[in-house]
């Protein structure tokens, strides 16, 4: 008996993302690991990380030169009383207990402005003459010092949890003195390819076989996106084995389907998964590449699922597009919505409107000059067209004509 899905208004690329972000939202919050500070890098952090102290620890000086009273510059070129020298690491009983009017202290970068002093005048603006100073220009209070506290009061929260950990964040962790972190279990991913025509790398392809890309493209995604892959073997256009990987991919904590949501006699994937009961939340958006694109639930353990269209790069766009928002959630990042950055059109685009696109381009140029141009495709099939692109231009779906010149959407990857 063929069940297939109720069908349904095709949504928007719009709306079918909101869909997709807001069941992502409620996800429950994943399991913890403690790793290393290194191996922490580009996992999603599970636990804030907190001040130790104040940041920085004392006022700190930005520049080379003297520690001053900015009132003592009122009127310039004037002469201040060296009495000492303050090194960045001096020790507590090298520095001087006060600054008193018309004195300074020489200061190096990155050491402490001693009390009394309020400012630090950089030292190509004196010249010293034996244990006096003569400064050229005024300063104001605060000028080249970084008050104790200014950047972090102790017991603040520096990092939030459901942040990816990256130079910065690794780089604050340290210098809170942090050796371990907290971080989110990566989800597994079970990817299920189907088709009759589709033969693992092991296989020589007969004349008419296809050998299964999907599954490595798809791999390197989930991976990007902060999951684990799990592939599983490929299933034939046949029911009961696609439902028998279907139910081996419930172990993993969502499943990515590729190919078999078409209209076509042998596209079996919805049927088969409206015989094991799922919910569909749309099955197509209004989008080129990757238009059959379904997601949906199983009553197991409420697993979702992606039914990504089979064809190369239509797989990649809806990847990118629906599933990464759903797998970094279920590694723990906290949402962001997806921004797209913009650049001159190189040559122009003439296109059917209707749908929204995301075309296969490069982005060249160098600098504030960046411009984009469609790489030529023979369609969603062509994965080496995708392979020459480094992002994919993204055309509004009432545009059929945009000029040379014109800012375009591109979203990179
Ligand atoms: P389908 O979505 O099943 O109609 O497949 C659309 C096209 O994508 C067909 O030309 C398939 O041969 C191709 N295709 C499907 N799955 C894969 C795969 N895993 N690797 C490479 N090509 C695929
Ligand atoms: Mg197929």
């Amino acid at each position: 008996m063929a069940v297939s899905p109720e069908p349904a208004a095709i949504p928007s690329f719009e709306d079918a993302r909101h869909i997709v972000e807001a069941h992502a939202a409620g996800l429950r919050e994943p399991k913890i690991e403690r790793v290393e500070l290194l191996a922490a890098a580009r996992r999603v952090l599970a636990a804030s990380v907190v001040a130790d102290r104040d940041i920085p620890p004392f006022p700190r000086s930005t520049r080379d030169g003297y520690a001053v009273r900015a009132a003592d510059l009122g009127n310039v070129p004037t002469t201040l009383e060296v009495i000492g020298e303050i090194r960045a690491g001096a020790k507590p009983e090298e520095i001087p207990v006060s600054v008193e009017r018309c004195q300074a202290v020489s200061i190096m970068t990155g050491a402490p402005v001693p009390p009394g002093a309020d400012a630090v005048v950089m030292v190509e603006y004196t010249s010293r003459r034996g244990v006096r100073v003569e400064i050229s220009k005024a300063v104001a209070i605060g000028d080249n010092v970084v008050a104790q506290g200014a950047e972090a009061r102790q017991g603040s929260r520096l990092l939030d949890k459901g942040i990816v950990l990256n130079e910065a964040a690794i780089a604050l962790a340290a210098s809170v003195g942090t050796l371990r972190l907290d971080v989110y279990k990566r989800p597994q991913v079970a990817v299920i390819t189907t088709g009759d025509e589709i033969v693992g790398l092991d296989t020589v392809p007969g004349p008419t076989q296809i050998r299964n890309s999907n599954s490595y493209s798809l791999g390197v995604q989930i991976g990007r996106a902060g999951g684990d892959p799990v592939l599983l073997p490929i299933a034939a256009d046949e029911r009961q084995r696609l439902r028998e990987i279907i139910e081996e991919g419930l172990q993993s904590d969502v499943l990515l389907l590729t190919g078999g949501v078409s209209m076509g006699r042998y596209d079996l994937v919805e049927q088969v998964l409206a015989e094991l009961g799922a919910e569909f939340f749309f099955t197509g958006a209004k989008i080129q590449p990757g238009r059959p694109v379904v997601f949906g639930r199983l009553p197991t353990e409420h697993k979702y699922f992606f039914g990504l269209p089979g064809n190369p790069v239509s797989t990649m766009v809806t990847f990118e597009l629906f599933a990464r928002p759903m797998i970094e959630a279920l590694a723990g990042m906290s949402p962001r919505k997806l921004t797209f950055v913009h650049a001159r059109l190189k040559s122009e685009i003439h296109i059917k409107t209707g749908l929204k696109r995301f075309l296969p381009a490069v982005l060249s140029g160098e600098f504030e000059n960046s411009e984009v141009e469609l790489v030529a495709w023979q369609g969603s099939g062509d994965i080496a067209a995708v392979a020459r692109a480094n992002c994919y231009a993204v055309i509004p779906p009432d545009r059929d004509r945009i000029a040379v010149g014109e800012w375009v959407a591109v979203m990179m990857r």
